[in-house]
């Protein structure tokens, strides 16, 4: 065992340099610096039956992110650098190991931003974010979700062949400027397979000029019916063409924000349990306008609106509401349709209530009226045992969320066994035959997207 395990070490230390492997407890960690590095690690892996786990910023909640006993814990992050800030086509390419914060400064020195931007983004890699479906905050319906930022991808294949996606493709195109074509969407085959059908090293996003105006408001209100009827008029609203800088519609319970914003307490009453929060940017003229009407709106549904900018709430993009959330937890996101979100938001408080613990659940749009619904179930304490409950009991939520129509959003191995259950068999096999065919020897990710790796 030990003697394979030096011809492991010397096969990989030969890829990077040996000071970029280091043996961690039963796994090796690995940092390439290239796709081709990346390239030839999966080669020596395929040969070696070894297992591989990608890990970008390790701040993912649904599957470990380390691998199992004898495995490659491929680490990301030495791949952080913007390759191409393209004016023309209003598109960066990035290695997908860079932080989110880092790839907003380089953009940002152009006067470009992104609309990706999640909270864990001071640590977590644009890769990682591709790989788990990552979302942001920003629901318009004119930007609808992160799959429709992703231009083209640089992946390598489990058994190491490297691949771009989208029309970098073509030898003799001007760039990675589009995203759909010959013959298929092969970019959207690998957003949110949690690495399991290879290694994102590149992606290309959509950039957006730094807006002129952005503006936030927070709006009261004593019962989350009138705060979703409110985001029903929103959307139908933005499907007609009106209101589209309003990018971000969150709901969250009072008490919440108040553990990250202290003056919330006084701004807001103590009987308006649940906040709307809404953030318009673009046009300064325009941002002012929607914003205006989006709290008459919110108004006629008994919203009251608390006139401060919140400038904090911005400026906390990369950190506040993580503030919230304290202690070990499980996060389960589900994506429930609007008109059944008070629904599954009452099922959970119910099911939080006969096991003896408050679930708290907030919310935003994503694709329009969908809501992505995030209950937060608190862990007990550090013993494993206290996990393993918690886990339970998020799976037995995930179900009831299922039972009124909603589904998994973000899987990994926690809910991998609630959503298989579910799925058409055809579907499943279809997936399976994707794995085989692009993972022979299974080595990637194994235990995600097909439970027990096989
Ligand atoms: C405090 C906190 C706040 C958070 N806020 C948000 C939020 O606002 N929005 C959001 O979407 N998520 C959020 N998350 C969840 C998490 O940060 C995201 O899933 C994140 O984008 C994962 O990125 P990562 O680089 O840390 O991935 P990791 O945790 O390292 O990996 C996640 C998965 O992707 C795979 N992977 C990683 N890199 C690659 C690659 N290059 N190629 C192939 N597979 C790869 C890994 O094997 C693993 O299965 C939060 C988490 C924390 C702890």
């Amino acid at each position: 065992m030990k003697k394979e395990t030096n011809k492991l070490d010397k096969a990989l230390a030969r890829i990077v340099g040996e000071e970029w492997i280091v043996r961690e407890k039963s796994y090796l960690k690995v940092s390439p610096r290239t796709s081709e590095e990346v390239s030839q690690i999966l080669k020596v892996a395929n040969k070696e039956k070894t297992a591989v786990k990608p890990r970008g910023g390790g701040t993912g909640w649904w599957s470990k992110s380390r691998p199992g006993a004898g495995g490659i814990l491929m680490d990301m992050t030495r791949m952080n650098e913007v390759r191409v800030i393209d004016e023309d086509t209003l598109t960066v390419t990035a290695e997908a190991g860079i932080s989110f914060t880092k790839l907003e400064s380089k953009i940002s020195e152009k006067g470009y931003r992104l609309v990706l931007f999640p909270e864990s983004g001071r640590t977590a890699t644009l890769g990682g974010h591709i790989e788990t479906w990552g979302t942001s905050p920003y629901a318009s319906s004119g930007f609808e979700d992160q799959a429709t930022q992703i231009v083209a991808l640089k992946v390598v294949l489990p058994t190491g062949e490297i691949v771009p996606t989208g029309s970098g493709a073509v030898k003799s195109a001007a760039g990675n400027f589009a995203r759909r074509f010959f013959p298929a969407d092969l970019t959207g085959l690998f957003i949110g397979a949690e690495g399991a059908f290879g290694v994102i090293t590149e992606a290309t996003l959509k950039m957006h000029k730094w807006p002129e105006a952005i503006i936030t408001r927070m709006i009261g209100f004593p019962a989350l019916g009138g705060a979703v009827n409110v985001l029903r008029e929103f959307q139908e609203t933005q499907r007609k063409g009106g209101l589209l800088t309003i990018g971000e519609q969150r709901l969250m319970p009072r008490e919440m924000l108040m553990a990250v914003i202290p003056r919330i307490k006084e701004l807001i009453r103590e009987d308006l349990k649940i906040v709307l929060t809404i953030r318009g940017d673009g046009d300064a003229v325009d941002v002012n306008h929607h914003i205006a009407q989006a709290c008459a709106i919110a108004a006629k549904q008994g919203g009251i609106v608390v006139e401060d900018e919140f400038p904090e709430w911005w400026e906390g993009r990369y950190k506040l509401i993580s503030g919230a959330i304290k202690g070990p937890r499980i996060m389960l996101v589900a994506m429930v349709p609007m008109g059944k979100f008070l629904e599954a938001s009452e099922l959970t408080q119910k099911i939080g209530q006969e096991h003896g613990t408050h679930i708290p659940m907030l919310g935003y749009p994503i694709s329009g009226p969908i809501m992505l619904a995030h209950a937060i179930i608190p862990v007990g304490g550090p013993d494993a045992s206290e996990r393993k409950k918690a886990l339970a009991l998020a799976r037995k939520l995930m179900e009831a969320l299922m039972d009124i129509g909603g589904v998994p959003h973000r899987v990994g191995t926690d809910f991998l066994p609630v959503i298989t259950k579910r799925l058409d068999a055809a579907y499943y096999d279809f997936i399976k035959k994707i794995k085989r065919v692009l993972d022979p020897k299974g080595i990637m990710n194994p235990d995600l997207v097909i439970a027990g790796g096989k």
